[in-house]
């Protein structure tokens, strides 16, 4: 470990950890992976823990500011795990809401809390333009009693399950303080609204989907009040998506670097143990520079979450380092197994798969060098 836990941490871990030792078992894994869902049991009895006051955001009641410690609980889930659980959406539309204005959450809340799920899922992706672009084609109209929503998303994770769905629109009508764009949550069984499931060769979990909208009549109720922020919460959206994101992977590479080595460890190849043969010895070596290097980067980000410029470039920089690394650890991981990592029988593909994901999440790997490296020039040419 190169970034020392504190004392907070630590106690995440401890509880996590309690929490995984009779939760979390591989079998179970599987199941929920080949069902798309944990069972509503994890769910109920994560809420009974202490844990719960760091994924709720404030408005519920949780505590603010706290990513150090949410980046941590994520991490060590999915380290558990082995596998992108749910609660990595969960926790990404909490954090959403706590970057809404104070108004909106509220209203949100009252709306969430008449229906059985908290979390919503968010609907930004278009098949024609990347989540990131600034170029949105779902649009709202309005007839001359109505307003309506028409348009398609793609890759909405809990899509289909999730009661709400927080939508991007271009907006002429009610985004004009907002540079023509307006968030809507809209409920997902409202008249027009049609969800078709993405069969995603990862996070299986999460339960990708397209959401469609045809001629849906909004309720102006439920859109979100930006009072001409939106921008800025988008930023800040995506910045908390992006730390949960790499937060994931480095949870997900953690778990493909300790089943490596614990069988590099006891695997014999022609008299010899695998971890005494130079070629793995490197590959590991390899595998644990890169899983601190991701520590480093996913708390060095974590602790300094903020609005200024710093902030950027390091959010951007994780998010281009992290989830690549993750991608290498993992797929060195299966090189270790030998034929065994390009199975089912153990969780290194598996781990793989999740984590080549991350590199489109939350914006590509191509959209991160673009921003950070605005930063980057910014930085050295104000010295
Ligand atoms: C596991 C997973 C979960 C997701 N969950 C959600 C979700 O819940 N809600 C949601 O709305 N979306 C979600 N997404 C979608 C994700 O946010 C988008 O896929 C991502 O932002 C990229 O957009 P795109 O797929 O449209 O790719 P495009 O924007 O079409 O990009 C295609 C390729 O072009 C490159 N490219 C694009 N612009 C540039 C540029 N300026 N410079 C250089 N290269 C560029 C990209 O890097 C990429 O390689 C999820 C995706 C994944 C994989």
């Amino acid at each position: 470990m190169v970034v020392e836990y504190t004392d907070s941490q630590k106690r995440i871990i401890e509880q996590v950890d309690e929490f995984c030792d009779s939760h979390v078992t591989e079998e179970q894994v599987r199941q929920w992976v080949s069902f798309g869902d944990v069972p509503l049991s994890f769910n109920d009895d994560l809420r009974q823990t202490k844990l719960w006051d760091y994924i709720l955001p404030p408005v519920l009641g949780g505590v603010d500011d706290r990513h150090v410690e949410r980046a941590t609980i994520i991490e060590r889930f999915m380290y558990r795990a082995g596998a992108t659980l749910p609660l990595l959406s969960d926790m990404m539309s909490f954090a959403f809401l706590s970057t809404m204005r104070d108004k909106s959450q509220k209203e949100i809340l009252e709306e969430l809390t008449t229906r059985n799920r908290l979390a919503f899922s968010i609907a930004f992706t278009e098949s024609s333009s990347g989540s990131t672009s600034g170029t949105v084609g779902t649009t709202v109209s309005w007839s001359g009693t109505a307003a309506h929503l028409d348009g398609e998303k793609t890759f909405v994770s809990g899509g289909q399950f999730m009661p709400e769905v927080l939508v991007l629109a271009n907006d002429p009508i009610f985004g004009a303080k907002d540079g023509g764009l307006s968030l809507w949550l809209v409920p997902v069984d409202a008249p027009g609204v049609q969800t078709f499931p993405i069969d995603a060769v990862g996070q299986q979990m999460l339960c990708p989907a397209v959401v469609s909208f045809e001629g849906v009549k909004l309720d102006l109720d439920w859109q979100i009040q930006t009072e001409g922020k939106l921008d800025s919460m988008l930023k800040r959206m995506y910045e908390l998506g992006r730390l949960f994101v790499s937060a994931s992977s480095l949870g997900l590479a953690e778990a493909a670097l300790d089943d490596a080595v614990n069988y590099a460890g006891q695997r014999m190849v022609k008299g010899r143990l695998l971890s005494s043969l130079p070629d793995i010895q490197q590959k590991i070596v390899e595998m644990e520079a890169r899983v601190r290097e991701m520590q480093m980067f996913v708390y060095d980000a974590a602790s300094v979450m903020g609005d200024g410029d710093e902030t950027h470039l390091n959010v951007a920089l994780m998010k281009h380092e992290v989830p690549a690394k993750a991608v290498q650890v993992a797929s060195d991981a299966m090189q270790i197994f030998g034929a065994r990592g390009y199975t089912s029988a153990v969780r290194a593909g598996r781990i793989w798969r999740d984590c080549r994901g991350n590199q489109v999440a939350q914006g590509t790997d191509e959209v991160m060098t673009h921003i950070a490296s605005k930063f980057i020039v910014k930085k050295y040419r104000d010295r």
